[in-house]
């Protein structure tokens, strides 16, 4: 176990230690563009390096499930998984919800039969977490800290705790060691996730006014998903090269879309209280094989960005559904 190996790192030394983490990989972590949407980005230069966000527009997952993926190419008549595309990354300020969340993608992409491109970049994603100051969108847990990562920096008064996770984090602060000194060892604690509990799928199903309130609200925008750390549906496209050969992508789906639950001849979820069913019953009470896992992890991006504030954890702690009601 490598929870004990932990040291201090001195605000005046941030700089360097991010520029010895350049060792391990290209250095990404949360930026401010110049329109004023925060996301993880590239840290060519420290001075783009936005310590103090919140949370950022788009999730980590972009760096393991990216918007659209060629999954495979077609050649010579046979299909084939595309050449490894995937670099090195460090992604630095990475806060403990969207590290919940990627250990929750770490499971779907992971799990037997593993999804070969997920867990090329998996392999390829060192993360060094750090700890945040929760604002009135947030409602995880316990943003006290978390294990899911390779090193887990907490904010000091004039520094940062910073403990390995992992023996890539230990290698990371064994390679930082001169612009650390030493600091008692942490003791052991287990960092809650920031997962609220899983709901009964019941709720869904419910007769609560709330529902057709948020139907009759919401425009479909698709927003609350396409910003979720844990949502990753996807549709499958083929693409033809007009000399032959081609290639099959992936591209991030939407529950909320209309088009998500279409087949010949109908939809599995012709209303929009339908599709909002189905996201609760996918976030809050999870899906074979994590059925009975919530995959909320409490970040607030979907609150935030709602343009009609529909927050589906409103309906969580209401009365149970109608006895033979609902469905
Ligand atoms: S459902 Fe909302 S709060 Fe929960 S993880 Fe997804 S975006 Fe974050
Ligand atoms: S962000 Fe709000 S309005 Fe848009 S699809 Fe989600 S719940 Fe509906």
């Amino acid at each position: 176990m490598l929870m004990e190996i932990s040291a201090y790192l001195a605000n005046d030394n941030l700089p360097q230690f991010l520029d010895t983490l350049r060792a391990f990989g290209t250095l990404h972590g949360p930026t401010l563009s110049e329109s004023g949407v925060s996301l993880f980005a590239p840290l060519t230069s420290l001075d783009r390096l936005d310590l103090g966000y919140r949370r950022t527009q788009i999730p980590p997952k972009k760096y393991l499930f990216p918007f659209r993926d060629t999954f495979l190419e077609y050649r010579d008549g046979r299909y084939r998984f595309p050449s490894g595309d995937s670099k090195r990354t460090v992604l630095f300020g990475v806060h403990a919800c969207d590290l919940e969340a990627l250990a929750y993608l770490d499971q779907v992409f992971l799990s037997e039969p593993e999804d070969p491109r997920y867990a090329e970049r998996r392999a390829n994603l060192l993360l060094v977490g750090i700890s945040c100051t929760p604002d009135d969108y947030c409602f995880c847990s316990e943003p006290a800290g978390s294990a899911r990562c390779d090193l887990f920096l907490t904010e000091q008064q004039t520094g940062y705790l910073v403990q390995a996770e992992s023996s890539a984090g230990a290698s990371m602060l064994k390679a930082a060691a001169k612009l650390l000194v030493s600091a008692p060892p942490a003791p052991p604690r287990t960092p809650a996730p920031c997962v609220i509990p899983a709901q009964d799928p019941e709720r869904a199903y419910s007769r609560d006014p709330l529902w057709d309130e948020f139907a009759r609200s919401c425009v479909g925008c698709g927003a609350c998903s396409a910003c979720c750390p844990t949502c990753y549906c996807f549709d499958v496209r083929e693409s033809t090269g007009l000399t032959g050969g081609g290639s099959r992508l992936r591209e991030w789906d939407n529950c909320l879309f209309q088009s998500h639950g279409a087949v010949a001849g109908g939809n599995f979820r012709p209303g929009r209280v339908d599709r909002l069913r189905y996201r609760f019953l996918h976030k809050y009470c999870g899906f074979s094989p994590l059925q009975g896992r919530s995959s909320c992890v409490g970040c607030g991006r979907c609150k935030e960005v709602c343009p009609v504030d529909i927050d589906l954890r409103e309906l969580i702690g209401k009365t149970a559904p109608e006895p033979g009601g609902g469905r």
